[in-house]
């Protein structure tokens, strides 16, 4: 079957009811018919015997199944968010005394994680520019267990060759871990490109609706068996109500995801050159930097698109402010369009060099574009920029 069918068609647990959806298991743990039983299933330490469901449980695992067979993977773990599948994935192959290489245009709390955690622990970090690959290999020591990028980028935008990246892993023997929340299996598999993990943020286009969290990494058997034990015992695993929630989502994750590019490119074809800004950033306008690579990567652009306002931080103020029904919020992914300014929000802490140096400049405006029709969006943003 092809993606978007497996996408609906993937149901691993029926009961006795032969109920056509899929059932929600809202149980915390399992019952045995006998001692015997019950001794075996701690015994094995099996992926697929039912426990607790803190270790696993049968909605979690549809959500699973479905995402790996998406993203062309083996097995996988679903995490509570998409931070705790970031965090259980350093935590859970990364010791004292190791080095991590990671793209510095990466989501701010996975920076926080670099810059502030893992160096309390004994795990140094470095740091390339997504936009000069050439510099990834001279950062490689002896101690270097993993690299890490996201592409594209949150909020930067910008974009990884990830088959040349995979290539320098695969020769130095180096974890290569991909988080690929942007663009989804519908849009990119770093899997196939030769990606170690591919680990998500469930929480946004998966979701889709801005409804609920929850996180997902997927892998080989051997790397997702470790990390399963690493979740199955410190806990930040996914609630079954919400698997349920975000597996119903992907049914449709194909066509939201044409429809967000679909959007997408067309708001970005037409603020490119309005007088109010200085530049449109997104993967399928041959104006991005990277375009080449995310055309060859990646079945469309997305749905995010960043802009950068000539007026800098007070025209980012002032166009939030002038916006009627556009959400204002940090969320992303999902069916409502939502703007955002990191430069006076999620980033206004950080120094104006700080914010350059993650990929935010004072005027930027990050679009999740939505599925509402395209051009009562682009009346909205044109009303805001003030024409
Ligand atoms: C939101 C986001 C995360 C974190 O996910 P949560 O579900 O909010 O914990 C990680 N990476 C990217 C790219 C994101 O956009």
């Amino acid at each position: 079957m092809r993606p978007e069918t497996i996408a609906i068609r993937t149901q691993t647990e029926r009961t006795g009811e032969k109920e056509h959806s899929t059932p929600l298991f809202l149980t915390s743990s399992f019952v045995y018919d006998s001692a015997e039983d019950m001794a075996d299933a701690f015994a094995i330490e099996d992926l697929d015997v039912n426990i607790y469901t803190r270790f696993s449980n049968p909605t979690v695992d549809e959500f699973i199944k479905k995402v790996c067979l998406l993203e062309g993977a083996e097995d996988g773990i679903a995490t509570g968010t998409g931070m705790a599948a970031v965090f259980s994935a350093f935590m859970t192959f990364l010791s004292s005394g190791d080095h991590i290489i990671s793209a510095s245009a990466v989501f701010g709390s996975t920076h926080t994680i670099l810059t502030k955690y893992l160096p309390k622990w004994g795990i140094e970090f470095s740091y390339f520019n997504m936009n000069q690959p050439d510099s990834i290999e001279a950062l490689i020591k002896p101690n270097t267990k993993m690299l890490y990028v996201e592409t594209p980028s949150n909020p930067g935008l910008d974009i990884i060759d990830l088959k040349f990246v995979a290539d320098i892993c695969k020769k130095h023997n180096i974890l290569f871990v991909v988080d690929n929340c942007f663009a989804t299996p519908a849009v990119q598999r770093p899997m196939d490109l030769g990606a170690d993990l591919v680990l998500h943020s469930a929480t946004k286009f998966m979701d889709g609706q801005g409804r609920v969290l929850g996180g997902i990494v997927v892998g080989n058997k051997a790397l997702v068996k470790q990390m399963y034990l690493f979740v199955r015992n410190t806990g930040p695993s996914l609630s079954p109500f919400n698997a349920w929630v975000i597996s119903k989502s992907l049914e449709t994750l194909f066509v939201r995801m044409d429809k967000h590019a679909e959007n997408a490119l067309k708001i970005a074809q037409s603020l490119e050159g309005h007088p109010a800004i200085s530049w449109v950033k997104y993967p399928f306008l041959p104006s991005h930097p990277q375009h080449d690579i995310a055309k060859k990567q990646m079945k469309n652009g997305g749905g995010v698109l960043t802009f950068e306002l000539k007026a800098g931080i007070e025209g980012g103020r002032k166009f939030l402010n002038n916006l009627k029904w556009l959400s204002m919020t940090n969320n992303l992914g999902d069916s409502r369009t939502i703007a955002s300014h990191p430069a006076s929000t999620t980033h206004s802490k950080l120094s104006e060099e700080e914010r350059a140096a993650v990929g935010i400049s004072p005027g930027l405006i990050r679009l999740s574009v939505g599925l509402e029709h395209p051009d009562d969006i682009l009346e909205e943003i044109l009303q805001a920029l003030g024409l």
